[in-house]
């Protein structure tokens, strides 16, 4: 498997203050690999680095120390910038900023009208696109009448429409609903299952970290946890003094086994419990 991202002793650091002292880094020493086809979400407090961290990855951003590879290629260097951009995709908070055009087909091929693309090849892949993100039948419709979740939903096609090998989204649940959130998580796990596209979820919402294959926690501008869910919700100590939240589930089999119950401390899902609890009722002999 290829290696999208590489980040060796990556640091960052915002321009000079007025009185022209360094500002304080803001990523420091990140070390990381990220392998094609994972799905990675971020967690971390309000002004751990998180957005810095997405910038970074395509480009928007450059490290003041260290390097970042984007598919092997540097992103300090300018010849770069097209290839990196074309590989990985951003996908921001607000819905409605990110909508461009008057029309569903319009919105989406925004991009690749921008890379160059022969409009038939547009015309395929506006189509594609909106497949994927199960919106083909608003196709006509006005992106400002839609729901979050769909506005969010055609702010990945227009990604897609460009064959990104990543994409990055950095807050993109934040302002929906739950149902808005539900539909944007079912088109990223198909997206990464169906087409091993990478996806790197940047979120703060706890049960969406559950989705995905690895977790990487950042604080005060460091990777400070990297692993499967289970191996980091069922750290709930440490995830709590990090100023985070563990899914509910987790909260409620922790304050199980503090009280002495005999539970796991890696249950996650509502499904997960269900099992565990059916489990103990039966051996009980119930
Ligand atoms: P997060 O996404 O985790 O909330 P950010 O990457 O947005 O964190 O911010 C990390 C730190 O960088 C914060 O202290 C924030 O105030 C600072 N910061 C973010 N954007 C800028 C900017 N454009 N100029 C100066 N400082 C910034």
């Amino acid at each position: 498997m290829d290696v999208i991202v590489k980040a060796s002793n990556v640091e960052f650091a915002y321009k000079k203050n007025n009185d022209n002292t360094p500002k304080a880094s803001v990523l420091r020493e990140v070390n990381t690999k990220i392998q094609e086809g994972e799905f990675v979400v971020v967690i971390g407090r309000n002004g751990s680095g998180k957005s810095t961290f997405a910038r970074l990855l395509n480009a928007i951003l450059v490290p003041t120390q260290g390097v970042l590879y984007i598919g092997g290629k540097k992103t300090t260097d300018e010849a770069n910038l097209w290839e990196i951009r074309t590989t990985v995709g951003m996908v921001f908070q607000n819905p409605d900023n990110q909508i461009i055009a008057t029309s569903v087909e319009e919105d989406v091929a925004f991009g690749p009208e921008n890379l160059g693309i022969p409009s038939e090849e547009i015309v395929n892949r506006v189509t594609e696109a909106l497949k994927s993100v199960g919106m083909e039948e608003q196709r006509n419709a006005s992106p400002h009448h839609l729901s979050g979740g769909q506005k969010q939903r055609v702010a990945i096609a227009g990604i897609l429409a460009m064959k990104p090998k990543c994409i990055v989204l950095d807050e993109a649940t934040s302002m929906l609903d739950p149902v808005g959130r539900k539909e944007v998580l079912k088109v990223l796990q198909d997206l990464n299952q169906k087409e091993n596209i990478t996806i790197i979820h940047i979120t703060h919402h706890m049960e969406e970290a559950v989705l995905a294959k690895r977790v990487l926690v950042i604080d005060e501008g460091e990777i400070v946890m990297d692993g499967k869910p289970h191996e980091i919700f069922s750290k709930v100590e440490e995830i709590k003094a990090l100023g985070l939240d563990v899914p509910q589930v987790a909260e409620l089999f922790h304050e199980l086994k503090k009280d002495g119950y005999n539970v796991p401390d890696n249950v996650l899902s509502v499904e997960e419990a269900a099992q565990c609890l059916v489990d103990m009722i039966t051996k009980a002999g119930y």
